[in-house]
C-alpha cells in the first residue's frame, strides 16, 4: 500500500466537518479519507488536542451515513463475534496485530505522546470494541490494511459505500 499523503483542510472542509458531527471538529489535523463528492468521511486527529487531552482515535469516521451503518452493524453483536474469532484464527489476529502497528505508526507521525503510547484505538490489537474506528481506519488506509474493517465495509456495502456518495 502507498501512504496517502496527508489531505489539506479547508475552510469549507471544518464547516461540513461541524454539520457532520454536530459540533466544533477538534484536533482535525486532516482528511483521511473523502466521499467522491468531495466531503469529508474521516477525520485525521492530532494525537493530543489542544486542551492537552490525549486522543487516541487518529481516524475518526465523520460521515452520517457511514457511521448509521455501521451502527446498525453494531447493534447486532458483531463485535463480540469478530472478538471471538480473533482469538480462533491466527491469521486474522497477525494482520489485525500489523494494523494495530500500523495505526500507532500513523498517530506518531502525528506526535508522540506519552499517555497512550502503544494504546491503539477500537479494541486493536486483541478486540474489537468499536467498529466506527476499525472502518475509519479502513477507509484511510485503502484495503489490505485493517481487516475487521474492510470486513464491516463489505458487509454494510448495501447500505453505504466509498465510491458511492450518499452524502
Ligand atoms: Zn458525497
Amino acid at each position: 500500500m502507498t501512504r496517502k499523503p496527508l489531505d489539506a483542510v479547508t475552510d469549507h472542509d471544518i464547516a461540513v466537518l461541524a454539520e457532520q458531527l454536530g459540533r466544533p471538529p477538534r484536533g482535525v489535523v486532516g482528511i483521511a479519507a473523502r466521499c467522491i463528492c468531495g466531503r469529508p468521511l474521516v477525520v485525521r486527529t492530532a494525537p493530543r488536542l489542544d486542551d492537552g487531552t490525549p486522543f487516541p482515535t487518529t481516524y475518526y469516521l465523520t460521515s452520517p451515513p457511514a457511521v448509521a451503518a455501521v451502527s446498525t452493524r453494531e447493534a447486532t453483536g458483531l463485535m463480540k463475534e469478530l472478538t471471538a474469532r480473533l482469538a480462533d484464527d491466527d491469521e486474522l489476529a497477525a494482520a489485525y496485530q500489523r494494523a494495530h502497528e500500523a495505526y500507532l505508526a500513523d498517530r506518531e507521525e502525528l506526535g508522540h505522546v506519552e499517555e497512550i503510547a502503544g494504546i491503539s484505538a477500537g479494541g486493536m490489537p486483541n478486540r474489537v470494541k468499536c467498529l466506527h474506528v476499525l472502518v475509519g481506519h479502513a477507509l484511510a488506509a485503502g484495503p489490505g490494511v485493517n481487516p475487521i474493517g474492510d470486513e464491516v465495509l463489505s458487509l454494510i456495502r448495501d447500505e453505504w459505500r466509498p465510491d458511492r456518495c450518499t452524502c
